[in-house]
C-alpha cells in the first residue's frame, strides 16, 4: 500500500518477512566480519559474502544493480561508499566499510558496517564509534508522527558536536520491494520538515561521516565515492521499521 506521498506502508505479513530478512542479513554480516584479516583483498571479501548469501538461499541485492559488479560495496579508508571489490589488499590499520544488501522473499534489506583491519589508530576507532552512535541517534527519531528531517537533524547534530563532517551527497532511503524507495533521508538539515513518519514505514538510515571535509568526489571507475581531501570516512546503516512502540531495528547484530 502506498500513501499520498508514495511512501509504502508494510502490512503485518510483509513485516514478518522483513524481520526474517533482517535476521538473515545480520548473521551474514556477523560471519563476514569474523573473516576479515589483514592481507586479504576486497575481492576476496566479496567472494566470502557471495558464499554466505547463497548458503542462506537469499539473493544479493547489489550484484547487477545498475551494473554494479559486487555483492558488497567495499570502501577502504578515504573511500566513502560504493567501492567496487577489487584486488586491493587490506592492510593492518586500514578501515573497511562493507555495505551489503539481500533480497529475501522479494523484499530488500540493506545494512553497512565499518570495521578496523587488525589494530587501528585511536582516531579511527573514535570515528567508527561516533558514526555508529550517530546512526542510533537518527534511529531514535524514527517514531510515529515525527518527520523525516528529525532523523537527519539528530545525526548531523551528534556528528558535528564531535567536529566531524557529515556527507551531503548521499542519503538514506525507504526500502521494501525495491532497494531504494521514498522517502530520501538526508543526514543533515533542520528538524521538523519532510514527510510525517507512520507505522509500517521501513527505512534504511545510513550516515557517512568524514574526518575532514564533507565534500566527496567520484573516482574514475564511475562508482567509488571518496573524500575530496583524502581523509578517512566511515559508514553505518540499519534497516528499521517504524512501529507503534517506536523504531525496530531489523538488521540488529
Ligand atoms: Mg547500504
Ligand atoms: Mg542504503
Amino acid at each position: 500500500m502506498r500513501t499520498k506521498n508514495s511512501i509504502s506502508i508494510k502490512s503485518d505479513d510483509e513485516l514478518k518477512i522483513l524481520r526474517e530478512g533482517g535476521i538473515i542479513l545480520s548473521s551474514i554480516i556477523k560471519e563476514l566480519k569474523g573473516s576479515l584479516t589483514p592481507n586479504i583483498t576486497t575481492h576476496e571479501v566479496d567472494q566470502i559474502a557471495e558464499n554466505l548469501i547463497s548458503n542462506r538461499n537469499v539473493k544479493p541485492a547489489f550484484k547487477g544493480y545498475r551494473g554494479f559488479p559486487g555483492c558488497v560495496c567495499a570502501s577502504v579508508n578515504e573511500e566513502v561508499v560504493h567501492g567496487i571489490p577489487s584486488g586491493r589488499m587490506l592492510l593492518e590499520g586500514d578501515i573497511l566499510s562493507i555495505d551489503i544488501g539481500i533480497i529475501h522473499k522479494e523484499f530488500y534489506m540493506d545494512s553497512a558496517i565499518t570495521v578496523g583491519i587488525g589494530k587501528i589508530k585511536p582516531e579511527f576507532e573514535r570515528l567508527l564509534a561516533i558514526t555508529q552512535e550517530s546512526l542510533y541517534k537518527g534511529i531514535d527519531q524514527a517514531c510515529v508522527n515525527n518527520q523525516v528531517s528529525d532523523i537527519s537533524h539528530a545525526i548531523q547534530t551528534l556528528v558535528e558536536a564531535h567536529e566531524y563532517s557529515i556527507v551531503r551527497d548521499f542519503v538514506g532511503h525507504g526500502i521494501g520491494r525495491n532497494l531504494h524507495e521514498d522517502p530520501e533521508i538526508p543526514n543533515f538539515g533542520p528538524p521538523h520538515t519532510g514527510p510525517v513518519l507512520k507505522e509500517g514505514m521501513v527505512l534504511a538510515i545510513e550516515p557517512m561521516v568524514n574526518l575532514g571535509t564533507w565534500k566527496t568526489k567520484i573516482l574514475k571507475d564511475g562508482w567509488t565515492v571518496a573524500t575530496e581531501d583524502g581523509k578517512f570516512s566511515a559508514h553505518f546503516e540499519h534497516t528499521i521499521a517504524i512501529t507503534k512502540n517506536g523504531p525496530e531495528i531489523l538488521t540488529k547484530q
